[in-house]
């Protein structure tokens, strides 16, 4: 075993020691440090300096608790969390998840995974993440408005548009960001529109904010397919999902030619051979917010599967857009077997460390999470670049923007992986680049 190879282990066991139970933050921290073997041979002033040490401590974490009343007047109270992970390149920057399952360390794999992705945009914001164990599902436009009052009072005096800036992920979209902004509003005193992005564009949001996700890893496959000398026109695709991230893709995917033949949510998948009707799931998504089980109620030709395992229906290109660990090993093997020839992630970490192996063994194309889906964030970054000149750009103008940086972030993989001996390895590629970024700014501020 190699010095550097010990080094990591070391780090990684450090780490495990450190945070206790907290799984997906162990998986997050080994996928991305094991990548960083060949960097610690040529950088021997990261390791002097512990810079990786140093990464997988966040700067500060915060837990507050989140009281709220629902419409019968029943009192609940809730966790509400924020992990600044990284400042090292601007002001910490990442979503807010509203979901039953968050604890610390869901918030901590994602704060981590952020630090990252946002460093591969190359635009200038550090990294963190933040949410509440709150369940928005069932619940009232009221309740959702009280709860998002409460969680902002906990977490208002930690925010500013030079020190925090958060926006959505799961559970907290256009509707809930706007309750959250109005709060923050109130109590400061201040229409701080750089303190939290997905606004509507009504007031402070920039355009294709909503769409950039989806349509961000569908220009990242676009790229992976482009050097492989194929493209994305008539290819057959599966998106799990059903959320922004989701829609978005779909969208994007349609409008390149492509065809979608199923989606999904929690419950199960729809299957539809003649492709997915995008109305009719947006429609339910995003007016109704009903299960997508009503989409085979209405379209008759497709099929509905409870509890189905959407990795079983045939397709040429694979888009996870739902959560984290949702495509294990045996799936992966599924798609291969199939004839899937790329796959990228839309989701955060939705491939468990069993199913990325099967996929760089078959050698199908992969694109990993912090590089295919950071098109969200980066406009995320065009937003406040907007909102700090008080300007606002038109969708084609913002969009172009997108697809450039998606581009680069492309062949910035592509390349760094090629030069560090894993060519075509997207996952060392988009890991070496954020790292080097990150360690560089930090090595230059010293010791803090
Ligand atoms: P949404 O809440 O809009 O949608 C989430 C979708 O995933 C829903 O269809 C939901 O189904 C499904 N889902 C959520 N949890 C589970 C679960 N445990 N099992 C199965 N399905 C589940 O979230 P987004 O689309 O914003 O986020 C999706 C993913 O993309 C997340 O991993 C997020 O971190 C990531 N991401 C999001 C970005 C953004 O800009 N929004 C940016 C980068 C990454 P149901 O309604 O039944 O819960």
């Amino acid at each position: 075993m190699s010095k550097a190879r010990e080094r990591i282990e070391q780090i990684y066991q450090q780490v495990v020691r450190r945070n206790p139970g907290e799984i997906e933050f162990h998986q997050a921290v080994k996928e991305v440090i094991e990548s960083l073997e060949p960097v610690l041979e040529k950088h021997p002033e990261y390791a002097e300096q512990k810079i990786i040490e140093r990464i997988c401590e966040p700067e500060r974490q915060i837990i507050f608790r989140v009281p709220w009343q629902d419409d019968r007047g029943e009192v609940h109270i809730n966790r509400g969390f924020r992990v600044c992970f990284n400042s090292a390149l601007g002001p910490y920057k990442g979503g807010l998840r509203f979901h039953p399952s968050v604890y610390l360390g869901i918030v901590k794999f994602l704060g981590f995974e952020q630090i990252f992705k946002n460093a591969i945009t190359g635009m200038p914001i550090g990294g963190a993440k933040g949410g509440a164990d709150f369940d928005p599902k069932g619940k009232s436009d009221s309740e959702i408005m009280r709860f998002c009052q409460s969680f902002m009072i906990g977490l208002y005096q930690h925010l500013g548009e030079y020190t925090d800036v958060p926006a959505g992920d799961i559970g907290v979209g256009a509707r809930e960001i706007g309750y959250l902004f109005g709060q923050y509003k109130r109590i400061t005193n201040r229409y701080e529109s750089g303190v939290i992005t997905g606004k509507s564009p009504e007031w402070g949001g920039a355009l294709v904010r909503r769409e950039a996700t989806g349509y961000g890893v569908v220009y990242f496959t676009e790229e992976m397919l482009k050097v492989r000398g194929e493209s994305l026109e008539g290819k057959t695709c599966v998106v799990s999902g059903s959320g922004n991230v989701a829609i978005y893709a779909m969208e994007k995917l349609q409008a390149l030619g492509a065809k979608v033949v199923a989606c999904s949510d929690s419950n199960g998948f729809v299957y539809d051979e003649q492709g997915i009707d995008l109305q009719t799931v947006k429609n339910i998504k995003e007016v109704r917010r009903a299960r997508i089980s009503a989409y085979a109620q209405i379209h008759k030709r497709a099929k509905y599967f409870e509890n189905g395992n959407i990795w079983t229906v045939p397709c040429q290109v694979a888009l996870p857009c739902a959560t984290q660990n949702e495509l294990d090993e045996r799936s992966a093997r599924i798609l291969v077997e199939n004839g899937c020839i790329a796959v990228a992630e839309g989701a955060n970490m939705p491939t468990t460390p069993g199913g990325v192996r099967v996929f760089q063994e078959s050698g199908i194309a992969f694109g990993p999470g912090k590089a295919a889906n950071a098109g969200g964030v980066a406009t995320s970054a065009l937003e406040m670049q907007q909102n700090a000149s008080r300007d606002a750009w038109t969708f084609e103008h913002t969009e172009r923007r997108l697809h450039e940086i998606m581009q680069n972030i492309h062949r910035d993989c592509y390349e760094t992986a090629a030069e560090y001996g894993s060519p075509r390895n997207y996952v060392v590629g988009a890991n070496i680049v954020g790292f080097k970024r990150v360690a560089q700014a930090m090595l230059a501020f010293g010791l803090i």
